[in-house]
């Protein structure tokens, strides 16, 4: 079990308030790891260290990944509390959905902003935190199955998550040099606020299973595993790599 300790590490789990993002920081805890969660609700951030705080140490830094001198000054204050960062989960998401020939403008470029250049502008934060301290780290981003399989009603969605692949490859190659590795992450179908619409249509809830051979929703509770696993020592020769995260989806 050596292999998956966190103590003594510091994770940041940006959209880690909830959903996904909670089931990484929750894992991540278990572990022993201190986790600082980025988002944007400070209710919600609260609520989020309330519960990762009965099972070790955590702390919320409001964040919008839009905007870079909110991601600058979450990391301060991360690094004034920690002292450091050893891994980053670039989780922050959004969708939304419209047929392609009526997607507005304005829609793409709100998910463009938060889904591709957020994890850009967060990634690129951490990477330069972690040269500065010069030993390594571990940087993750949710990418998606939309980054693989077409999702035709979310065509500013599946460009985002494509983009995420690619910007985790090129990251991974460049800061190889600097034992920072770059991996991504892809959910299938995941029961979260997300996806709530979804779960909730009967006809896209019983496709969803019937297209998922494990049959069920993923659950955030899914994460805690593969979070642990890229923050730690377990992962120590992966780099540029995509886990799916799908229920088989992708498989069949
Ligand atoms: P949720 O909607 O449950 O959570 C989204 C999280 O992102 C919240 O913590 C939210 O916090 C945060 N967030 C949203 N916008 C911003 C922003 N501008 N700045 C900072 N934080 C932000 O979604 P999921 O947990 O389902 O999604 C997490 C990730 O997983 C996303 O990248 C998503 O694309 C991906 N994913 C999800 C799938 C699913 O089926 N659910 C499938 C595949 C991928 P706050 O509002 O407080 O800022």
């Amino acid at each position: 079990m050596n292999l998956f300790d966190l103590a003594g590490h510091t994770a940041v789990v940006t959209g880690g308030n909830r959903g996904i993002g909670l089931g990484y920081a929750r894992g991540l805890v278990k572990a022993g790891a201190a986790v600082a969660v980025w988002a944007r609700d400070q209710a919600t951030n609260e609520a989020a260290v309330a519960e990762l705080s009965d099972i070790g140490e955590a702390a919320a830094f409001v964040c919008d990944v839009t905007d870079v001198d909110t991601i600058d000054d979450a990391m301060s204050r991360t690094t004034d509390r920690f002292g450091r960062i050893d891994s980053f989960f670039a989780n922050a998401g959004t969708t939304g959905a419209a047929k392609f020939e009526e997607l507005a403008i304005s829609d793409w470029q709100h998910v463009v902003d938060v889904n591709l250049t957020g994890v850009f502008q967060t990634s690129q934060a951490a990477a330069r935190q972690m040269i500065a301290q010069g030993t390594g780290g571990s940087i993750v981003a949710t990418a998606s199955i939309a980054g693989t399989i077409a999702i035709p009603q979310s065509a500013h969605y599946s460009a985002t998550k494509g983009g995420v692949l690619q910007l985790v490859r090129a990251a991974a190659v460049r800061l190889a040099r600097f034992e920072i590795r770059v991996n991504a992450i892809s959910p299938g179908w995941i029961a979260t606020e997300m996806s709530s619409a979804a779960q909730a249509h009967e006809k896209t809830n019983s496709m969803i299973l019937d297209r998922t051979p494990l049959r069920r929703w993923g659950t955030p509770a899914d994460f805690e595993g593969v979070a642990v696993f890229l923050a730690s020592e377990a992962s120590s020769y992966m780099t540029g790599s995509e886990i799916h995260i799908d229920g088989g989806l992708l498989a069949s």
